[in-house]
């Protein structure tokens, strides 16, 4: 990838107009915003453009209002609590009112940068996406990474182009298939490749276990079984708790029992979090490694009764201070912040699907728009 033009590279600011494109998709419940994070994350490229003498305007989407006006996504909650912490910017009604947004339509394009003099992108979270407001400024205006993106793309690639070793990737969530591609790309890079979550019961199958009602996706056991013929580094877990078909995730009154079992799990039984011993053998790899990148939850971490093994690896990663360690973002990030340990991470990602893409790729459609927008500057 070419250099990704930084703020600095903007020149001088003074009496500019500046469109921004964060991103303010913020947790909402009943009109009030439940974590304010994405906006004070913002602050540092919105000070830098209101302290060199820009008129700033920012705009995002929220939500998913589906190109019509939706007043259960109106922007105003999260104006009210910028205009709390920087009075001195605007920003404009959720891009996604507009169906030219997510169609990347050119005539949205020429509204939005209409009296714009620069573009500055600071929404890593909606970068893999091919947006209007994310890839069309950049073909008209000097454009520019805001500090967000730039140390997003400074992280995720820095590990990828030169991780310092032992590198262990830890991959987890519900499903092999949205992570075929990434699996493929860190196979190139690490040392180890950990999975565990409701993923690894696929590759488990594909070794011959049984797997009781666990998760399985039949459509990727093949790809598993390649994959593990092929010698690569791939660990698995080799005991979980599970829980009978009595119980129902996330209620305890449901009844159903909650075991510990090897790597056998007989019918009518699933596997939900990865087990005592699997926990302790994977905190073991991560302790002696010096860069962990860790995406997607080993169980079901929202329900206490199979948390610990996600707990454990959020711990492990958090205490190991020798190590550079790095949490990809959407539900890892979310489990890390819950557990208490986020702080001490090295870097958390505010991008789920985009960590993983640039990692995968290399690129995301958002960082070419910007570094072909070089020739504008
Ligand atoms: P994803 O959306 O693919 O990143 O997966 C995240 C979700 O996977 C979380 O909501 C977890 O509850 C869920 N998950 C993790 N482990 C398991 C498992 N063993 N069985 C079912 N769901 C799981």
């Amino acid at each position: 990838m070419n250099h990704l033009p930084t703020l600095e590279d903007l020149g001088d600011l003074k009496g500019k107009n500046v469109l921004v494109r964060a991103d303010f998709n913020v947790p909402l419940s009943g009109g009030e915003i439940r974590d304010d994070l994405r906006i004070k994350e913002a602050l540092p490229t919105l000070k830098y453009l209101v302290k060199h003498g820009a008129n700033v305007t920012v705009c995002s989407h929220l939500g998913r209002p589906k190109g019509t006006v939706d007043s259960n996504f109106s922007i105003e909650p999260v104006r009210k609590r910028l205009w709390e912490l920087l009075p001195e910017v605007g920003l404009l009604e959720n891009l996604r009112f507009d169906a030219g947004e997510e169609a990347n339509d050119p005539d949205f394009v020429k509204n939005l940068i209409s009296g714009q003099d620069l573009f500055v992108n600071d929404a890593f979270g909606a970068s893999h996406r091919s947006h209007a407001s994310i890839v069309g400024p950049p073909q008209f205006l000097p454009s520019a990474a805001g500090r967000l993106l730039a140390k997003e793309v400074d992280v995720l690639l820095g590990i990828r182009e030169k991780p310092r070793r032992p590198f262990v990737a830890l991959l987890g969530g519900s499903k092999v298939s949205d992570k075929l591609g990434v699996i493929d790309a860190l196979l190139e890079v690490v040392d180890k490749l950990v999975i565990g979550g409701g993923m690894c019961f696929t590759f488990l199958k594909a070794q011959g276990n049984q797997i009781g009602s666990s998760l399985l996706e039949e459509s990727q056991l093949q790809f598993c079984e390649n994959l593990l013929a092929s010698g690569a580094p791939i660990l698995l877990p080799h005991d979980f708790t599970t829980m009978d078909s009595d119980g129902r995730i996330g209620d305890l009154s449901a009844g159903g029992v909650v075991r510990q079992m090897g790597k056998n799990i007989p019918d009518g039984w699933m596997g939900l979090d990865i087990g005592p011993g699997s926990a302790a053998a994977f905190g073991e790899i991560i302790s002696n490694a010096k860069t962990v990148l860790w995406n997607g939850p080993m169980g079901v971490f929202e329900d206490e009764r199979f948390s610990a093994g996600t707990r454990h690896i959020a711990q492990t990663m958090a205490e190991n201070k020798s190590c550079f360690t790095v949490v990809g973002g959407g539900d890892s990030a979310a489990a890390a912040k819950e557990f208490g340990f986020a702080e001490r991470m090295d870097h958390v990602s505010t991008g789920g699907g985009a960590s993983l893409e640039l990692i995968e790729k290399g690129d995301l459609p958002g960082i070419a728009a910007l570094t072909e927008s070089r020739r504008l500057i």
